[in-house]
């Protein structure tokens, strides 16, 4: 009898756990290992757990972060506001809902110190109006509106110069069940000088005031009745001019006229730019040829712009299908988009990304097209975890010299991408793909049959593998044996849970690279790391990490 074919370390089922293993198994009934309360948290900042995964629901993955983010909490609560704080500020999510809310669970189940901290590092995360009541809105399911909250949200309201936050009430009066209005009467702040004090009652109650910011006043002139009269248009171009005003603080009336949006163009926001491309296309005024097209484009090709305005590249990536689509995510609207535009967000979605240097190292990338990767992003519209992956691995293919990328399910499947498509492009060929169940050892045990020399494996996935007769670390291990070379494996995780096919068991994997020349000698370095799939920075740290 061979006792080893049923009982072997190296060697063993992804339906069970690796002999002497701390593992966990996973939602498709496969094992892994189970990442620390730290990267967990990082994932769901990223990848937020709207519209949950393939296996699990919306509610039982939200449920599961936010008991993870007390456990953070009750670890290290300043680490937790720092990573909070880190994540919001860089810009590495695309949503920054998932913050707000860990911030509003901080403030209410954080010990004192964390709690008042919380408040103090509002601003910095709740940086516009917008945040300001997601955050209360989060934070009523928490705790009440005591000293702490009160003086956190009314120091919000002193710190903003007095033409930032007219801007603010302008663009974000209301959202949901809360206004600005009700978190000023509310935490009540004492106004520091008098064109405060002007701005505060005008905000509560409508009072007017010579003091008050000019682009408010401005703006005050702006009547739905002006838009029936030329001379009336005409004044409000003027006033949109020379007060630079926001859409928001002009009436719907207006908004069939493209003179009107090519006022509005001059000084519009970078991500508000990129969200009325296709109503700019529809009214005539984005067309090929046109003045408005150049400037987008140019606008679009400026990544200092782009980075600046913290716009997210997967924010950009549904901006490009929703304008070549030609219409909206409700469908109200159509256009014909101009192909110069699209060309232009095909470069802003790799602009939009923390600065990559190319590695010089063979790279494979390993694409999960599995059923199970056919699941939403985090609510966003046109978005699967597959074509968020196949998207954000052309980042790396468009990066580096010498890469291979396949795709894979229970076995291997042709994908015919290069760095040289465009996106929408890009997103078609996946989505014709035929879809199987999950085998994340693929990468390793393909790149051992070809003898490819490969330094690191990239794989794309959501960590659910359970189909396949050798676990992906030990797939790893065997081909790190086999071809002398101590490969390193990243994981990109596609949504929030808490597995891994890879991450730092305890005991480290570090033992392995014993006997392989030039091997990383540190025991601690596993040469394994989990990265969140769509974090703006993942390239960038994929990179380093590779380079070692
Ligand atoms: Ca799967």
């Amino acid at each position: 009898m061979d006792f080893g074919k049923h009982f072997s370390t190296r060697r063993s089922a992804q339906r069970e756990p690796i002999p002497g293993e701390d593992m966990v198994k996973n939602n498709a009934g496969g094992f892994g290992f189970q990442v620390d309360c730290w990267t967990q948290l990082e994932r769901f900042l990223i990848l937020g757990s709207e519209c949950g995964t393939y296996y699990v629901g919306e509610r039982a993955l939200t449920v599961e972060n936010a008991e993870n983010v007390i456990k953070c909490l009750r670890e290290d609560g300043p680490r937790t506001l720092k990573t909070i704080v880190d994540i919001s500020q860089a810009g590495r999510a695309p949503k920054n809902d998932p913050a707000l809310f860990a911030l509003a669970l901080c403030a209410g189940m954080g010990d004192e110190a964390t709690r008042r901290l919380t408040f103090e590092v509002l601003p910095q995360v709740a940086r516009i109006g917008t945040h300001l009541l997601r955050f209360t809105e989060f934070m009523k399911n928490f705790r009440g509106w005591g000293r702490a909250a009160r003086r956190g949200v009314g120091n919000w309201f002193l710190e903003k110069e007095p033409e930032q936050l007219g801007y603010q009430f302008m663009k974000y009066a209301q959202r949901g069940g809360w206004s600005l209005r009700d978190l000023l009467r509310l935490s009540h702040p004492q106004a520091q000088t008098e064109t405060q004090n002007a701005l505060f009652k005008y905000i509560v109650s409508g009072e007017e005031s010579e003091l008050l910011p000019a682009q408010l006043l401005g703006a005050r002139e702006i009547t739905p009745a002006m838009a029936l009269t030329a001379e009336g248009r005409a004044r409000t171009i003027a006033l949109i001019t020379e007060h630079k005003l926001p859409r928001e603080a002009i009436p719907n009336v207006f908004f069939d006229r493209p003179e009107i949006w090519e006022a509005l163009l001059e000084s519009m926001p970078m991500t508000a730019m990129i969200r009325n491309l296709g109503k700019m296309t529809d009214v005539g005024l984005i067309k090929p040829m046109s003045d408005a097209a150049k400037t987008v484009i140019e606008r679009l090709g400026d990544e200092g712009r782009l980075q600046k305005a913290r716009v997210h590249p997967i924010n950009v990536l549904t901006a490009l299908l929703t304008y070549q689509n030609g219409s909206g995510y409700k469908g109200k609207l159509t256009w014909n988009a101009v192909p110069q535009v699209v060309d232009a967000l095909d470069g802003a979605f790799y602009g939009a990304f923390k600065f990559v240097e190319p590695t010089g190292k063979r790279i494979l990338i390993g694409l999960d097209v599995s059923g199970s990767m056919g699941c939403p992003v985090n609510g966003i519209p046109f978005l699967d975890c597959r074509t968020a992956a196949a998207a954000m691995c052309m980042v790396t293919a468009r990066t580096e010299a010498n890469w291979h990328i396949m795709a894979f399910t229970n076995k291997f499947v042709k994908l015919n991408i290069s760095p040289r498509q465009r996106l929408d492009d890009v997103v078609r060929t996946t989505d014709g793909l035929v879809f199987g169940a999950t085998d994340c050892s693929l990468p390793m045990t393909w790149a051992l049959k070809q003898k490819m020399p490969v330094d690191a494996f990239v794989i794309y996935t959501d960590n659910e593998t359970w189909f396949g007769p050798i676990h992906p670390v030990q797939a790893l291990n065997e081909y790190r044996q086999k071809m002398g070379i101590p490969a390193r494996m990243l994981v990109n995780a596609m949504t929030a849970t808490e597995f891994s096919i890879g991450a730092r068991s305890g005991k480290g994997y570090g033992t392995i690279y014993r006997g392989i020349p030039n091997a990383v000698t540190d025991p601690n370095d596993s040469g394994m790391m989990d990265v969140a799939g769509l974090d703006s920075a993942a390239p960038k740290v994929m990179a380093d990490f590779i380079r070692g």
